[in-house]
């Protein structure tokens, strides 16, 4: 049950009647959603087998039936697609994010709106994905592996430092900012648990600084769309207010998006100019959680500066025996080494020095005693490879794959396998056996 001051506040901003139908909301059953990954592709018969219906506002998005369970499937391991709430593919829809820009994801993890830009971005262009929190880092640098996103640099660094480091340097920012989550009520009991007056007058602070520092990396003529989980109008319209009274080169655009509510200037006081063109997305008047999205548009028209990436390295000799064998062309982007590994940076990587950095790009592998070892990474982007085996994603091999066990077969070498033609991950194969590559911190149990 939500907290009393909460439902307190929203009886007094919505009236009697909207409220009442706001808090029936919370009593009907949620349609739980995917997006399917396009860098990925989609295996025959997932849409039949999930009872996929399309999520009216995003390309790729699809409530499923609540009774099948796709987390569990081989397909998603293969990053065939990212289980995330309906509302929450908004924010990045309205980004506009087209192939080629360089776009920011300031507070990315775990990672569903960042896997969801890398698919915009079509493999071309640059997405920076930062997290400030460690942990959650790992978990977004994972995610965006498995949804075989290549040309994104993962980052561990609060916004001030960003800020810095890279002003006016993105085409595209987006800010889904931490908030009080009221929005995720019905769906998480730790929203409920830690929600307080306070928690949202904190949260607002932040959300301003953060915004502060997401505004100056957005360069004259780019595009920046703030969003929360959340309905408290202190930290929507109000953080969106406060930043456009002091920053009059920005203003909110005019985007047609006709599933969502327009924002209430009415809630705030002395409201800047606009902000009915924010978005409100309401449960009780779409099949989605709480949130909110305003679209931000910075006036002027400057180009981006180029990065100095440095000097590519050469191949090293092992990564070209490795890809003769295999048959595998070099994909595009520089070849450098980062530790002991070989990455692959996307055209125009920032310089890194002094950032804590999780993933340059697409990770290759790495040479040991003499022979190249391919990374899992590299196995989860590729597509097309000859040397590979298939088998369908219910077959005992997928399930023995996914368990760390071999798997019989006649293949040689470093050999792709793949579950209904989506790459899963490597093995290598001598004597009738095929050895198991897949990381150990990844293997599961099918039942
Ligand atoms: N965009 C993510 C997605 O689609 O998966 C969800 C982001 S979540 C709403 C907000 C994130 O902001 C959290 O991961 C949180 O750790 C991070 N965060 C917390 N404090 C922050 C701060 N001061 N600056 C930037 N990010 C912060």
């Amino acid at each position: 049950m939500p907290p009393k001051g909460f439902c307190a506040r929203m009886a007094a901003l919505l009236g009697p009647a909207e409220y009442d139908a706001f808090a029936a909301s919370w009593e009907r059953p949620r349609l739980p959603s995917l997006r399917l990954n396009p860098l990925k592709g989609c295996p025959p018969g997932l849409r039949e087998r999930f009872g996929l219906t399309p999520v009216p506002w995003t390309a790729d998005g699809f409530y499923f039936d609540p009774a099948v369970r796709p987390g569990l499937s081989p397909w998603h391991d293969a990053g065939a697609y990212y289980l995330q709430e309906a509302s929450a593919m908004a924010p990045a829809t309205l980004l506009d994010v087209r192939p080629g820009m360089r776009v920011l994801d300031l507070c990315a993890a775990p990672g569903g709106k960042s896997a969801q830009l890398a698919a915009m971005l079509d493999g071309r262009g640059l997405l920076v994905s930062n997290e400030i929190d460690p942990k959650r880092a790992a978990v977004l640098s994972r995610n965006l592996e498995r949804m075989a996103a290549a040309n994104v640099l993962v980052l561990n660094e609060h916004p001030a430092k960003l800020a810095e480091r890279f002003p006016a340097a993105f085409d595209r920012v987006l800010v889904d900012a931490p908030c009080s989550g009221e929005g995720m009520f019905r769906k998480e009991e730790a929203a409920v648990a830690g929600w307080s007056e306070e928690q949202v007058a904190a949260c607002a602070r932040r959300q301003r600084e953060i915004l502060e520092s997401a505004a100056a990396m957005l360069r004259p003529g780019g595009r920046l769309v703030y969003s929360t989980c959340t309905f408290a109008p202190e930290e929507n319209e109000g953080v969106v207010s406060v930043f456009l009274l002091a920053h009059p080169d920005f203003s909110v655009a005019a985007v047609d998006a006709p599933w969502f509510s327009p924002g209430r200037p009415d809630w705030v006081s002395g409201p800047a100019p606009g902000l009915e063109r924010t978005f409100r997305l309401w449960p009780h008047k779409l099949v989605g959680e709480g949130h909110f999205a305003a679209v931000l548009q910075r006036a002027g028209d400057e180009p981006l500066l180029g990065w100095d990436s440095g000097r590519p390295a050469p191949e090293p000799a092992e990564l070209r025996d490795f890809r003769a064998a295999l048959g595998l062309p070099l994909p595009p982007g520089q070849i450098f080494s980062f530790g002991k590994t070989l990455w692959l940076a996307p055209e125009g990587l920032p310089p890194l020095r002094g950032l804590k950095v999780l993933r340059p790009g697409l990770e290759l592998g790495e040479v040991r005693k003499g022979r190249f070892e391919p990374a899992h990474a590299w196995a989860l982007w590729l597509r097309d490879c000859p040397a590979a085996v298939s088998y369908p994603d219910d077959s005992p091999e997928i399930a023995a794959y996914l368990s760390g066990a071999p798997i019989p077969g006649e293949a040689r070498g470093w050999t792709l396998v793949l579950a209904d033609g989506l790459s899963l991950g490597w093995c290598k194969g001598s004597g009738g056996t095929l050895k198991n590559h897949y990381p150990k911190g990844l293997r599961r149990v099918i039942r």
